[in-house]
């Protein structure tokens, strides 16, 4: 038997919004259920403009192009994650400054920012690890006093909250709508979602960019547009539509929206199931955490969890490669990821800060288990079982 790392989790739907949007005749970018998915994100999350694009990379690169990055800025973010997050940014010449992660969490450490801005600096990328929301009053405070954009890589963070009055323990509760505090994507000037088979809510491959700063919405729909103001076009508010700035073509096919709109009328029914199945593997773990074999995910006092990702933490690389081959005998799949992006072969040459150890430390100790919304019980189950197995117990 195997139990794979991911699978793409289907509500039901799908095929049947894919053939309604084949059946309108309008199947390019922009069609009816790009439209009713805009308005789903901005009616739940209050966002001020979305945009869908074809993935969370190329929502990244549209925030690069957005900030007129050029050669020789600076661009401040974590070591610790996707390549994504930083290449959207050296495409349009910047030099990365990679910034260390918390002890605590993955997410870039913000007592760190300060000791890495230079008058170059143009921008804070904040990465916001497994949902977990980065200290964003703190990193939000930076930015305005040094006058610096923030892109929230919100990647992985559909659905998920920041609180600073901390509303403890809000982690695991459903919905999390009024209370649990304002939504991810919503705090930086532009912050940038995904839809890859392997998030929370799929389309395949897909992203959305998300607006909140009113001076880069109406150039942000350029962009998008292969630098043409075809959007203000359509919307009757322009006669003609021409080139009038740089851009590409960012815009997914409406079949692509078709699917991930399917996918949204489950969000909540989703979000509950992965809670659930994240709070299972959390609580059977406690035992081994306890006895210090490993450690498991820390979630700040203004932070919800969206169950993006269940991972635990190694004592070092050689027993989680150790645990790895374990379970994989097993016939289960279990992943680490991020080589840190400061050793990377690309970007070892270019690294001009010092070593980042806590980034160094995920990147060796941090093994991410089977998680998707169709893990069995049983299944699970001998996940739990075979990591209590390999440490002894
Ligand atoms: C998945 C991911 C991306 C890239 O998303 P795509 O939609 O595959 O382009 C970027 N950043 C982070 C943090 C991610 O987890």
């Amino acid at each position: 038997m195997q139990i794979p790392f991911n699978k793409p989790y289907l509500t039901g739907k799908e095929t049947e919004y894919i053939r309604e949007a084949v059946a309108s005749g309008k199947i390019s970018g922009d069609g009816l259920f790009t439209k009713k998915c805009h308005q789903f994100f901005e009616q739940r999350y209050g966002f001020k403009k979305c945009l869908l694009t074809t993935s969370c990379t190329d929502a990244l690169e549209m925030c690069a192009i957005l900030l007129d990055i050029r050669a020789g800025d600076e661009v401040i973010a974590p070591s610790y994650t996707f390549v994504s997050t930083v290449n959207a940014f050296v495409l349009r010449g910047a030099k990365i400054i990679f910034a260390d992660s918390e002890a605590n969490t993955p997410n870039i450490d913000a007592d760190t920012i300060e000791s890495l801005i230079s008058p170059k600096t143009k921008a804070i990328i904040a990465v916001h690890y497994a949902g977990i929301a980065c200290d964003m009053d703190k990193i939000m405070a930076i930015a305005h006093k040094h006058n610096l954009f923030v892109v929230e890589d919100a990647a992985q963070a559909i659905d998920s909250y920041y609180n600073p009055f901390g509303l403890n323990p809000p982690s695991l509760r459903g919905g999390a709508r009024g209370g649990a505090g304002v939504p991810l994507g919503s705090i930086g000037h532009l912050a940038t979602f995904s839809f890859h088979e392997t998030k929370n809510i799929i389309s395949g491959e897909g992203g959305m960019l998300v607006i909140n700063d009113k001076h880069f919405m109406q150039r942000a729909e350029i962009i998008r547009e292969k630098g043409t103001n075809r959007a203000a076009f359509f919307r009757g508010e322009i006669d003609k539509y021409g080139w009038v700035d740089i851009g590409s073509s960012f815009l997914p096919s409406d079949i692509i929206a078709a699917f991930l709109y399917a996918q949204l009328e489950n969000l909540d029914d989703i979000q509950n199931r992965r809670k659930e199945i994240w709070q299972m593997y959390n609580d059977a773990l406690q035992k081994l955490e306890r006895e210090g074999k490993i450690q498991l995910a820390k979630i700040p006092h203004y932070a919800t969890n969206n169950a993006a990702i269940f991972y635990l933490l190694c004592a070092n690389k050689s027993e989680r490669t150790k645990l790895i081959k374990f379970l994989s005998l097993k016939g289960i799949l279990a992943v680490f990821h991020y080589l840190p992006l400061h050793k990377s072969s690309y970007y070892q040459d270019k690294h001009s800060g010092g070593e980042l150890p806590n980034s160094n430390a995920y990147a060796d100790r941090l093994l991410r288990v089977p998680f998707f919304y169709e893990l069995s019980a049983e299944n699970q189950n001998l996940v739990i079982e075979s990591i209590f197995e390999f440490y002894g117990c």
